[in-house]
């Protein structure tokens, strides 16, 4: 299937492509039903030098930008895996390397690209202020060369597979600061050494295969070094990496849209009902061919934000738009593909209903469709602020 994308970054793709080879649907499938973590293919991500894409070579890495991490996760989710085991390390990383000090990125950086160490946790999300991010409640309160940690978080994926989390914390009380945006800190968190001491954690069975947990703060004692940048500034810190993710989380939805696009195209071309292929009906033909144009519409708008992103142009406009398109479409494939397959669709060997699963989760996070509609109302249409 010829794509919007298809021929750039050849190399990466088809590298990527190979790799992918040797982890079929039944592996995805079995860590899928034993709700397993893709140890063996994120191990081997990491062996090929992928996790490490955006790590400068100056410390081990390829020195590559957001464009080609997000070339590399959409081809995981083209080719059946699924990217959320392992892509908290290509939206952290910029967080680091963008903000961190000389001394923090000589301490993680090459530990990271060896795969010594995993930065793949990102813990911003708290249970009782949801989306409203400035409302957190968890504090890091600076105790002379230390910081001290108290709150709650929930959904923190990955904390059992990494080393490493990048937290945010309020340093200042809200009632203290002029804009609620203020008074916010992000910090490098060693997670083995958090749980021995202070940091609890409760996993959250969930509709997808997808390590995610609550997470304790009692008193939680570290380093004042692992402050990222200036105390106060964090939101702005923290927007680096949830723009990254939103960019990279469209490459996914995309790869997952081809994904689905290519399997029902296959499907009801060969599956014969009334004595002719069920493909040859336009019902069937038409919300395929609708979703492929959304699919490759959203592509466009990806390329476009990793571009801004990569050039260290504002792009939060661009990275939740992409977001919105692509996770759209990829959940409109999704729903033609099962549809299509019939009963069939539902059955785990086919793959589709865990496929779909997956790509679900996309309209409500890393951020829902609602908010990404309010912030294009009031940021880039000026509307009013409606909260
Ligand atoms: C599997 C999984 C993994 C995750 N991993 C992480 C992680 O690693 N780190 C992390 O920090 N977070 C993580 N999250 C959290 C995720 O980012 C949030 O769930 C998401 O941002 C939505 O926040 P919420 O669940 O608090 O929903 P709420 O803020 O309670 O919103 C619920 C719904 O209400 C609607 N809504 C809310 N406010 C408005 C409004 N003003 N206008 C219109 N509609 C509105 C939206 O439709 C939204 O979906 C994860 C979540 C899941 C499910």
């Amino acid at each position: 299937m010829q794509t919007i994308g298809y021929d750039r970054f050849q190399d990466i793709r088809d590298a990527v492509r190979a790799l992918c080879a040797e982890f079929p649907d039944e592996y995805h499938r079995k860590i899928d039903e034993q709700r397993g973590y893709p140890e063996e293919f994120v191990e081997a991500l990491t062996r090929a030098g992928w996790m490490a894409a955006l790590i400068p070579e100056e410390y081990g890495g390829s020195g590559l930008g957001l464009t080609e991490a997000t070339v590399i996760m959409e081809e995981i989710n083209r080719a059946g895996g699924n990217s959320g085991a392992c892509h908290g390390q290509m939206y952290n990383m910029n967080t680091l390397i963008r903000h961190g000090s000389a001394e923090q990125r000589q301490t993680y950086l090459p530990r990271i690209a060896t795969g010594e160490l995993r930065l793949q946790s990102m813990g911003v999300t708290e249970p009782t202020t949801g989306t409203d991010t400035t409302k957190i409640k968890t504090t890091a309160i600076r105790k002379g060369d230390r910081y001290v940690i108290n709150g709650q978080k929930v959904w923190i994926s990955r904390v059992q597979h990494s080393d490493l989390m990048i937290l945010l914390a309020r340093t200042t009380p809200l009632a203290e600061v002029k804009k609620k945006s203020e008074g916010l800190s992000i910090f490098i968190v060693d997670i083995r050494e958090a749980m021995k001491s202070g940091m609890t954690v409760r996993p959250i069975p969930n509709m997808v295969n997808h390590e995610t947990n609550e997470l304790f703060f009692d008193n939680l004692e570290i380093p004042a070094g692992n402050l990222i940048g200036e105390e106060g500034q964090g939101f702005k810190y923290i927007l680096t990496g949830l723009n990254a993710e939103r960019t990279l989380i469209a490459a996914e939805c995309i790869g997952d849209g081809y994904w689905f696009i290519d399997r029902v195209t296959k499907y009801v071309s060969e599956r014969n009902v009334f004595g002719r292929p069920i493909g040859q009906n336009q019902g069937v033909q038409f919300p395929i061919a609708e979703s492929f144009i959304e699919v490759e519409a959203a592509n466009l708008m990806r390329y476009e934000a990793a571009r801004l992103y990569d050039a260290h142009q504002p792009c939060g406009a661009q990275a939740n738009m992409a977001k919105y398109l692509a996770a759209k479409a990829s959940w409109e494939a999704a729903n033609a593909c099962l549809q299509f397959h019939g009963g069939f669709g539902f059955a785990c060997e086919y793959d589709v209903e865990r496929k779909f699963r997956e790509t679900r989760l996309y309209q409500v996070a890393p951020i829902s469709t609602n908010l990404i509609l309010s912030y294009v109302a009031e940021h880039v249409l000026g509307l009013p602020r409606s909260f």
